[in-house]
């Protein structure tokens, strides 16, 4: 579709990127300046993870590529959505295989798309079987979870495991957890808190190995400044 070349200005002057890459995140986007916006922030967000890995000093890269989402969007013209109630097809394409990847994480969806991101851009798994529940990763284990709610996740992960014949397990707590906050007796201090996250998380990692041999498998913690996420990894061992 043609897109309007104030539009394509507008994307140019707040991320930085070539008017060749807005104008081709606009069309692939049908002209939506949100998911145009999205798209280029991904590609910025992939493109600081390539630079680092290549620079020497593992790397600073420049300050300029930082851009966050809203800070681009602020002022664009509002665009009305399409009609909801219509079938939706989407750009994503069906594949027949299944992704070799599992991700157990808390719903908590203030983190779910910096968990895709950190799946896609730093452990090179575009598409992954995910397993969403409140808690996540303590649900593998009997410390703040109840044993029913062990008992189905458990099962759930090893259907995913053995049925798609995954051969990467990534799981993620987070901090700020409403999970935990409702199971840990007052007061939850965040220190407090953290600790039996990560015990938990490195329970969940052995029940994993014992269970299912040969997967690789990586921890993370969940942290946020501000609005700047961070997955901080973990040891399996402590
Ligand atoms: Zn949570």
């Amino acid at each position: 579709m043609a897109v309007k070349a104030e539009l394509i200005a507008l994307l140019v002057a707040r991320t930085g990127c070539s008017a060749a890459d807005c104008k081709r995140a606009l069309q692939e986007s049908d002209g939506n300046i949100q998911s145009a916006v999205e798209s280029l922030r991904r590609r910025l967000v992939a493109k600081d993870a390539r630079v680092a890995q290549l620079a020497p000093d593992g790397g600073e890269t420049e300050p300029s590529r930082r851009i966050e989402a809203r800070e681009i969007t602020q002022d664009l013209p509002k665009q009305t959505r399409p009609d909801p109630t219509g079938t939706f097809v989407p750009k994503e394409l069906f594949d027949p295989e299944h992704p070799t990847a599992l991700a157990i994480y808390c719903s908590d969806g203030r983190f779910t798309r910096a968990v895709e991101e950190l799946t896609d851009v730093h452990l090179g798994n575009r598409r992954l079987d995910t397993l969403t529940i409140a808690g996540g990763p303590a649900l593998l284990t009997h410390g703040a979870a109840h044993p029913t709610e062990t008992d189905v996740v458990r099962r759930s992960a090893s259907f995913l495991i053995r049925g798609h014949h995954i051969r990467q397990v990534v799981m993620i707590a987070h901090a700020g957890c409403g999970f935990y906050k409702d199971r840990i007796p007052e007061p939850h201090a965040d220190d407090r808190m953290k600790a039996q996250q990560i015990e938990e998380l490195q329970m969940a990692a052995r029940w994993i190995r014992v269970h299912h041999s040969g997967l690789e498998i990586r921890l993370y913690y969940a942290t946020y400044d501000g609005d700047r996420i961070a997955f901080e990894p973990v040891a399996i061992d402590d």
